[in-house]
């Protein structure tokens, strides 16, 4: 019960990585609120939740480049659990092609979801912890933000902007009590890769040294051991759970 009676906000929670989560933060006795855009897989979730026995959650359908939307929903957590403990700013998207093909619009909607989005949802629920002078904020990159990616203009940039947010924010809230790392996954296994070929999956598995992609419950680990009491100690980390591929 490594997060008895935390309350959690995880967005991006009805996808491969966030419902992992969401299901091991409520094995550890978190409040978790199932934060998504897509309402159809929301409620798929929440059926599969209820009917695992989990009652201490909550969905909210959310769309974390709209400001409103993100007020609202913090609103609604506050609502239902009283206070805010731990955000995993976890939602994200791609929209792949190369700088010569890249259209603008998809630019830009990259940037506005996993950039924007983060800071939405970070900048809505600080006034929480800054209340009671304690927080944990998990913010997801990519290794393609660290070290790009062919094809992934949009995604790559935005990714490296996580990376400068979590740095920023552990400087301006470490003395104030408040975490802020971030998780760098490397190629796991959820809907963002299931268009990649086979032949391609192949190649990627060669360059990892322990020869397998992640899975979404090795990015849940590190989430949870970064929102627990464990990780007190540790802000402005730059985790990579990513198999070691680009060591
Ligand atoms: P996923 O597509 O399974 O899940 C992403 C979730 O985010 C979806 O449920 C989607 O509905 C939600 N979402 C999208 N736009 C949103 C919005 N505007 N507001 C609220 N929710 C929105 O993908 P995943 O692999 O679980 O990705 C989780 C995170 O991990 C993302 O930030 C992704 O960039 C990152 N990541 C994934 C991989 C990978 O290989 N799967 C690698 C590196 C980083």
């Amino acid at each position: 019960m490594r997060l008895k009676d935390k309350v959690a906000i995880i967005t991006g929670a009805a996808g491969g990585i966030g419902f992992a989560s969401v299901k091991r933060f409520l094995q550890e006795g978190a409040k978790v609120v199932l934060a998504d855009f897509d309402k159809e897989q929301l409620d798929l979730r929440e059926r599969e939740l209820n009917e695992q026995g989990f009652n201490n959650f909550l969905t909210s359908v959310v769309d974390v480049s709209d400001r409103k939307s993100v007020d609202w929903m913090v609103r609604e957590t506050v609502e239902a659990f009283g206070t805010i403990d731990v955000l995993i700013n976890n939602a994200g998207i791609t929209r792949d092609a190369m700088l010569t093909k890249m259209e603008p619009v998809d630019f830009q909607r990259v940037l506005e979801v996993n950039v924007a989005g983060v800071f939405n949802c970070t900048q809505a629920v600080i006034g929480q912890m800054l209340e009671k002078g304690s927080g944990k904020i998990i913010n997801t990159s990519s290794v393609s933000g660290v070290y790009g990616n062919i094809g992934q203009t949009n995604y790559a940039a935005s990714k490296a902007a996580v990376i400068g947010m979590t740095k920023t924010w552990a400087k301006e809230l470490g003395k104030k009590g408040i975490n802020v790392n971030s998780v760098v996954p490397g190629f796991t296994e959820t809907n963002m890769v299931t268009t990649v070929p086979e032949k391609v999956i192949e190649s990627i598995k060669g360059m990892i040294p322990l020869r397998r992609l992640g899975k979404p419950e090795d990015i849940a680990n590190a989430y949870l051991f970064l929102a627990s009491k464990e990780a007190d100690y540790i802000n402005g980390a730059v985790l990579h759970v990513d198999g070691g591929i680009m060591m």
